[in-house]
């Protein structure tokens, strides 16, 4: 019999979260995803996926997933190091090394993983981490499981990072500048180039998570390094393959010693089984048919400007992105819930409303992706849904 006593706060937390407009219903896809998925029955205009290129459910990437199946079935069966690295995983990792123009990478289970694998593995006791402000859940995670003592500097603010590193930069200890390449709540880019030179100054080890950079950034899609050229520059480019990439995995590329000490030392490596077979077949066709092609990036980019300027055209505050991710900002968190449920409602397009803690109070928004696989009328139909519930509901 369960103790009510014991679970009072479980419904006194939902109830608050409910009374402030912060409880985001979570809705079951029963379809595969795509530009239209099927939710309680009915299609949905798809406008929240990070499904950036379609890969998700792209014809070559699932025939890639069913053959690796047939021939390494569904699981690794174990830790890598232990008896889990199939010949897949060494395919994709010197798939990605090449693609992003690195010696060496490593594959993780997720992105997330990824940064809470490599943070701690980099730096320690004594040492320094200066941390972006607005950076990813994951990362901040990844600093948390390090001792090494955390900096945050301001967003995008080279100044601040140099004053910050000015002031604590001491001799003989490790120091780690990590940041997100693009943010993912706002779309905009990280001042690489100059977190680069700053770096050198001060000997400080660079670190880019490129999770809304892979596949959209750069040369065929290579990331935010390529993006701004600066591939024997930064130590380690982070990313993952659940979003441009379709699949489910994350990994590392830098030099090849920082790869194997990696190996040795990445808890998520040493700890946990490797990624499945299919899903590392699906990326890693995924990155072939991105350096045969890149039709996809370009039509991405097409969709999102098309998003962007139509929105902005309404009087939509579509906030200072400079990628494909379209955020909506409406600013009271029930006022874009309320726009988010109507949109789903009445309209027949689901995007997801993100408040409070995800992003600061105040900058509720209901963020928008477009995708590769959307055409320009998808994108108009979700254009005209927001234009004729935005003015009803007084926000624009
Ligand atoms: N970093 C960033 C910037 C992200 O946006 C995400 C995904 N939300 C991750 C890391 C985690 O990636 P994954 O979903 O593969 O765990």
């Amino acid at each position: 019999m369960i103790n009510m006593q014991k679970y009072n706060w479980v419904d006194e937390e939902i109830s608050a979260l409910k009374a402030e407009g912060r409880y985001v219903p979570i809705r079951t896809i029963e379809s595969a995803q795509g530009a239209w998925v099927k939710i309680n029955g009915k299609q949905v205009l798809n406008m929240c996926s990070n499904n950036y290129l379609g890969f998700a459910n792209h014809p070559e990437t699932k025939k890639a997933a069913i053959e690796a199946i047939e021939e390494y079935g569904v699981g690794a069966g174990a830790v890598r190091s232990i008896a889990g690295t199939d010949e897949i995983h060494i395919k994709l990792e010197e798939k990605i090394a090449s693609f992003k123009h690195s010696e060496a990478a490593l594959v993780y289970q997720g992105g997330l993983l990824a940064n809470l694998g490599t943070v701690p593995a980099l730096v320690g006791k004594d040492d320094i981490i200066f941390s972006e402000e607005l950076n990813h859940a994951s990362i901040i995670d990844g600093t948390r499981l390090s001792p090494a003592k955390r900096i945050v500097y301001k967003h995008l603010s080279v100044d601040d990072l140099e004053k910050q590193a000015k002031e604590n930069r001491s001799s003989g200890k490790k120091a780690l500048v990590i940041t997100d390449g693009v943010f993912s709540m706002d779309g905009d880019i990280a001042p690489l180039p100059e977190i680069v030179d700053i770096a050198e100054k001060y000997d400080i080890m660079t670190y880019v998570d490129d999770a809304h950079g892979e596949g959209v950034l750069g040369d065929h899609g290579r990331g935010i390094v390529n993006y701004f050229h600066l591939e024997d520059k930064v130590d380690i480019e982070m990313g993952t393959f659940s979003k441009a990439l379709g699949s489910m995995g994350g990994f590392v590329a830098g030099s090849a010693e920082m790869i194997d000490l990696l190996k040795q030392k990445a808890r998520p490596f040493l700890f946990s089984s490797a990624l499945n077979p299919g899903d590392a077949a699906a990326v890693l066709k995924a990155i072939e048919i991105l350096e045969k092609d890149d039709s996809l990036v370009k039509k991405l980019w097409e969709n999102a400007d098309l998003l962007k300027k139509s929105l902005a055209d309404l009087g939509y505050n579509t906030g200072h992105s400079k990628t494909p991710i379209t955020p909506v900002i409406i600013g009271d968190e029930k006022k874009t819930v309320e726009l988010s449920t109507k949109l789903y409602e009445e309209k027949n397009v689901f995007a997801s409303p993100i408040v409070y803690p995800t992003v600061p109070k105040g900058t509720a928004r209901i963020r928008l992706m477009p995708s590769a696989v959307h055409t320009h009328e998808d994108i108009m139909t979700a254009v005209n849904a927001f234009g004729e519930l935005g003015k009803k509901l007084h926000i624009i």
